[in-house]
């Protein structure tokens, strides 16, 4: 009996692992017409100076809008991008469009703002990276110095001396390079001096407990300090409350991006929020 329970168990672990490994395939499948049925699309989150209230850069955020699954979440479909290979094209489409779109908010005689793109670990290695990018840029027009790559740490660690002169390719055409999810990996700060980056975007899961837990503050305030003896900028993600914005104007953040300011916004609602250019009041 019991023998027969655990061949049941691994029967059922078995069901639920092809089940699971079906569900990814069909995922993989439908994600192959995304693009050409127009099925993915951009939104926008502010990133907000500190000093001024003002927004002064967007996060693009890619969103899959499937026809029968609904909304798909990128944490769902970007690692399966990643393992196909879809990722490059899907990559060079959101530079595209993140580029087209910054340049339409200036022609409607919108403040400039900069606009930031994730790029993935395969993305990043792609031999086609810089070309696409400076086809995006020539495309649309940017100013490319108002052109953000997010990069992660986890894709800095490995092969250091190949990243950096990726890197160096990329400062050279005039972006402005930022290290997205700050802390969460285990590079060495060694690399913060002589990768070529402007921003570190300290990871929202330190500045989720900054008011609240002592250590996730010095963490944070340090980051901060840490970044200006090295001359970038900073950014704090996943500002969620008034209380974390004050004590990240108070320790000198140079930016925040969160939901205390902004969920991330659809085309249309982003050019509706800049059209007001509302200044944000920060106390602290
Ligand atoms: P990320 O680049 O670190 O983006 C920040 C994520 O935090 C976004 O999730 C954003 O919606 C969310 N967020 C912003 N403010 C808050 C807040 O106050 N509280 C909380 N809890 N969350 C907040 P999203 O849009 O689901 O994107 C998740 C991740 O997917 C991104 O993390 C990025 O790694 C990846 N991703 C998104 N768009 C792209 C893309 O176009 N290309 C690539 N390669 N990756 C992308
Ligand atoms: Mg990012
Ligand atoms: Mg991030
Ligand atoms: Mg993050």
């Amino acid at each position: 009996r019991a023998k027969e329970g655990g061949r049941n168990r691994c029967k059922f672990y078995q069901e639920e692992m092809n089940a699971r490994l079906g569900q990814r395939l069909s995922l993989a499948a439908k994600l192959r017409h995304a693009l050409e049925r127009d099925e993915l699309l951009l939104h926008y989150q502010p990133q907000v100076d500190l000093r001024s209230g003002a927004i002064v850069g967007a996060e693009a955020l890619i969103r899959w809008r499937h026809p029968e699954l609904g909304l798909v979440p990128p944490s769902q479909f970007i690692p399966i991008a990643e393992e196909t290979g879809l990722i490059v094209p899907i990559g060079e489409w959101v530079l595209h469009a993140a580029c087209v779109q910054a340049q339409s908010w200036a022609a409607m005689g919108l403040p400039r703002i900069r606009v930031a793109v994730n790029i993935s670990a395969r993305q990043f290695r792609h031999k086609g990276l810089l070309e696409s990018i400076q086809q995006a840029l020539r495309l649309s027009g940017i100013p490319p110095g108002y052109l953000e790559v997010e990069i992660t740490e986890s894709m800095i660690m490995y092969g250091p001396e190949e990243t950096i002169r990726l890197l160096r390719n990329l400062k050279d055409l005039g972006l402005q390079i930022a290290l997205d999810d700050f802390g969460t990996g285990f590079s060495s700060l060694s690399y913060l001096k002589r990768f070529p980056i402007d921003v570190l975007k300290i990871d929202q899961s330190f500045v989720r407990g900054i008011v609240s837990d002592r250590e996730d503050a010095a963490i944070v305030k340090t980051v901060i300090g840490l970044a200006h003896s090295l001359e970038l900028r900073t950014i704090a993600e996943g500002v969620e409350t008034a209380e974390q914005a004050g004590l990240l104007r108070g320790w000198a953040s140079d930016e925040v991006q969160g939901y205390h300011f902004s969920r991330p916004l659809d085309a249309d609602a982003f050019i509706g929020r800049l059209r007001e250019g509302r200044r944000f009041v920060i106390d602290g």
